[in-house]
């Protein structure tokens, strides 16, 4: 039996970096504070982040347009502040990385220049669990090339019976298929099970099938280490507002591999800020793209939005992805074992990978005990026959309500944990496996 006091003393012995964040206060239970499961949604604030941004508005402020070139942080360059932590976060050369726009639209941006179905060679590859947003781009990229994307889309499911995608179920589709796949598009982590894909294996089979391979790191970014300029992907965006705490709908990051970089044969939609830096002002009706991602950006930034950005990276390069992540092994470790606990007689199923090196920090559970037989995460059958009768959503308000623990249901029967090795307790664990005990009857 895990206890309050064991909890307790773990966090006096491996504290973690909580003190840098605004822990939000409870609503509900007999803590002051929240116990945060929902980093793997919107990361909390980091305390540095408010006094940064003001600091900003005041250049604004003082210097009206003259802030562009005599801001503490002039504004013409401030992408660039940003450019060489966000590779380090990634595993990218500064060349390589670029801060700019949503994911979703990075992901259109990167597709025209990366989707370019030509002959056979025309299908995208996504998971069928994917991102609806990720679903909606790729099929709406299909439409715009006149494809019809019911033909073009392929949506790879987990094996009957299965929770989770193999990453070899993959490499074998790409073996047997993939000179008619132009493009491999998944999620390095999966924002619902939480699998992280064996990222170096997809992106070495799909390119050696001749695919492009670009992956959406949403879920990956600031949770898992990254190699991706040595790994070879071809390219990859991910958003800021998840585990990289910088404010919800954050300025996301882009990477294109090295060997695109100055390719004139790709395509690419360009603006102002495509063109090279020194002789922007020239305004010549021709742009001349510099050999760096800067190619791909296209507007000139919001720079309130890209503090936050600049602050929580630094965040991330004091501490140090390995660090993180070892904290993150032990944290996620630990929430497992608690939650083995109060599922073997609940009906409640982990469905995350259990192998510590196929996932990040988030743990899913399913609402329901039995393995399902259809594949896909749907219908459990038995939801009404155990002690929780109610819907993921109706668990995640009776976990906020009654115990102050802030956890993310996705319908309509998985409910998400991830305890971000960050500002995540050992305690907030406990809390979340007494939680759970409390609220969900034990099977008869
Ligand atoms: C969070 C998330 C998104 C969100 O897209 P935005 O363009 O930032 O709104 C997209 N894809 C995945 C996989 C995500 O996890």
């Amino acid at each position: 039996m895990h206890t309050e006091a064991e909890a307790r003393e773990l966090d006096a012995a491996d504290p973690g970096h909580r003190h840098l964040f605004h822990v939000p206060p409870a609503d509900g239970g007999r803590y002051p504070e929240v116990a945060y499961l929902a980093g793997n949604s919107l990361g909390l604030q980091p305390r540095a982040t408010r006094d940064e941004l003001l600091a900003d508005l005041d250049a604004w402020r003082r210097l009206g347009v003259e802030g562009h070139l005599e801001a503490e942080r002039p504004w013409l360059p401030y992408h660039e502040l940003l450019t060489a932590p966000a590779a380090r976060l990634v595993g990218a050369l500064p060349a390589e990385t670029v801060v700019m726009n949503s994911l979703t639209v990075n992901l259109h941006l990167l597709m025209v220049s990366f989707y370019r179905p030509a002959g056979r060679r025309t299908r995208i590859v996504i998971e069928d669990s994917a991102f609806p947003s990720d679903s909606y781009a790729v099929r709406s990229q299909a439409r715009f090339h006149g494809l019809d994307p019911d033909a073009t889309v392929v949506r790879l499911r987990p094996r009957a019976g299965e929770d989770t995608l193999r990453s070899s179920d993959v490499l074998d589709l790409l073996a047997a298929e993939g000179d008619t796949i132009a493009l491999v598009l998944l999620g390095g982590v999966n924002y619902l099970t939480g699998e992280l894909m064996d990222i170096p294996a997809i992106t070495a089979a799909g390119r050696a099938a001749g695919a492009v391979v670009g992956w959406d790191l949403a879920h990956a970014a600031g949770n898992v280490p990254l190699a991706l300029h040595d790994w070879d992907v071809d390219f990859a965006a991910w958003c800021s507002y998840k585990y990289l705490n910088s404010g919800p709908g954050a300025l996301a990051g882009v990477f294109v591999h090295e060997r695109h970089l100055g390719d004139p044969a790709l395509p690419r939609f360009e603006g102002w800020w495509s063109t090279e830096a020194a002789t922007r002002f020239e305004m010549t009706p021709v742009s001349r793209p510099p050999a760096t991602v800067e190619a791909w950006q296209i507007s000139n930034p919001p720079i309130f939005a890209m503090g936050p950005v600049r602050t929580s990276l630094e965040l991330f390069d004091s501490v140090g992805m390995p660090a993180l992540r070892e904290r993150s092994l032990r944290l996620t470790g630990y929430l497992e074992r608690l939650l083995d606990e109060v599922t073997a007689d609940r009906p409640l199923t982990v469905v995350t990978p259990r192998d510590p090196a196929r996932r990040g920090c988030q743990l899913s559970v399913r609402i329901g005990v039995s393995a399902r037989s259809e594949p896909g995460l749907r219908a459990p059958q038995s939801r009404t026959e155990g002690g929780w009768a109610g819907s993921a959503n109706e668990l995640t308000k009776r976990l906020r309500h009654e115990h102050g623990v802030i956890a993310d249901a996705r319908e309509p029967d998985i409910v998400r944990f991830a305890p971000v090795p960050l500002y995540s307790t050992y305690h907030d664990c406990w809390r979340v496996a007494d939680a759970l005990a409390a609220t969900v009857e034990v099977t008869p």
